[in-house]
């Protein structure tokens, strides 16, 4: 699948070979969001693979001083520190303006962003301004080449920007072989963060935010802010019990919390244990949820649909309790317990417990 539209780079321009990779960071008052630095690890290696460098934007109010150092760490060859009055809480023209009067100048072939409630507002806009195309909720994103057999051409070193599609059905590998930059989100803890170990040049510029952003931008005013803190830590728990529909009811899913809670590890599920209204939709786990990375996975009655798997596969240990033995999820499980979830967990609370005294 290809987006196919005008460049605004001008023919030719915007698939130059020393276009940079460019990371839009979010920041919350003066603290950088793991997902941008996830994101920075990513851009590191994609622009090491490209030979390009790396740059890194940030925004907003009384940050200069406070976000470099939570962003060179990653391997950032040059950052962008926009700071000025209006740019924090985040609205949606300046940031807008900043991105789009940058890239007009800089030319990025790459632009990645995290696919959260800002990522989702300010990738659309920028990229429909420059008319460049964007692919959201990536899942992965490579290097590689491209031949188009119905023009003849053939592209070289374009970001593959991997993701489920028509419902999780197949996994789409999209390119855009024209038109830059090639803008891609990814949803937080998709990627992991890592120092960068290698050298990069960590310069830091300072551009007059009045020279990218018109006064007309203010216009909206936040007057006011609620944010809900999360109620798990699903993303950074170490050990995951996860239980799926055939957990069979809310009840079941207390002997759950009791084996996360022996295990100190945290509670997901599947979206069908989540639409029964066992648990909730902040603890479900996959395409539509939230992506772990734990240690060991515990799938307790989880068919393991594509959809559940994007966002566990990358568990160190997956261990699938199932009475089923020919259920998906046995498929990529380390180890496999063939039995029921009522029959099986409290056995494994009860032999933790006497195990671990
Ligand atoms: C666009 C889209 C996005 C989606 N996003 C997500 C997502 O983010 N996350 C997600 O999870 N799903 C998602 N889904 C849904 C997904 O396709 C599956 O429907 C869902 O993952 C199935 O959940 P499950 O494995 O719990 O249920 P089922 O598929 O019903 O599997 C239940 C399993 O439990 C086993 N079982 C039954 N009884 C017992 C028992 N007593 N003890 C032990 N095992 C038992 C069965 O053998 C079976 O393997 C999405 C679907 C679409 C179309």
């Amino acid at each position: 699948m290809s987006i196919s539209h005008r460049s605004p780079f001008g023919e030719g321009m915007g698939v130059k070979p020393m276009n940079n990779v460019f990371v839009y960071c979010e920041i919350e008052g003066i603290t950088v969001q793991e997902v941008s630095q996830e994101l920075l690890t990513k851009g590191r290696k994609l622009a090491n693979e490209l030979g390009v460098e790396l740059h890194a934007i940030a925004a907003g109010t009384g940050i200069k001083g406070k976000v470099e150092d939570q962003i060179l760490p990653y391997g950032v060859d040059k950052l962008f520190v926009f700071d000025g009055e209006g740019l924090f809480p985040y609205t949606s023209a300046p940031h807008t303006d900043i991105l789009v009067n940058l890239f007009k100048e800089e030319k990025p072939q790459i632009c990645l962003m995290g696919a959260t409630v800002i990522g989702r507002d300010l990738g659309p806009r920028v990229s429909s301004s420059l008319t460049s195309g964007l692919t959201a909720d990536c899942t992965q994103l490579e290097i590689g080449d491209y031949d188009d057999k119905k023009a003849g051409k053939h592209y070289e070193n374009l970001l593959y920007q991997i993701r489920p599609a028509f419902g999780g059905n197949i996994v789409a590998t999209i390119v855009n072989p024209d038109h830059r930059p090639q803008m891609a989100t990814v949803r937080s803890g998709v990627m992991q963060k890592a120092i960068y170990d290698g050298k990069a040049k960590e310069e830091v510029v300072y551009p007059d935010v009045t020279k990218y952003v018109p006064e007309i931008d203010y216009v909206v005013k936040v007057i006011d802010r609620h944010v809900e803190a999360a109620q798990n830590n699903l993303k950074g728990a170490p050990i995951v019990v996860a239980g799926g529909y055939g957990v069979g009811s809310k009840e079941g899913f207390d002997l759950l919390f009791k084996l996360a809670k022996e295990l100190h590890g945290e509670v997901g599920a599947s979206r069908a244990a989540v639409d029964a209204g066992w648990v909730d939709h902040d603890r479900q786990i996959g395409q539509t949820g939230v992506t772990v990375h734990p240690k060991v996975y515990i799938a307790c009655g989880i068919s393991g649909q594509i959809q559940h798997i994007a966002g566990m596969q990358d568990s160190g240990i997956i261990i699938s309790i199932n009475n089923d033995p020919d259920a998906p999820i046995n498929a990529i499980a380390d180890y496999v317990i063939n039995g029921t979830v009522e029959e099986v967990v409290p056995k494994l609370i009860k032999y933790y417990k006497q195990n671990s005294k």
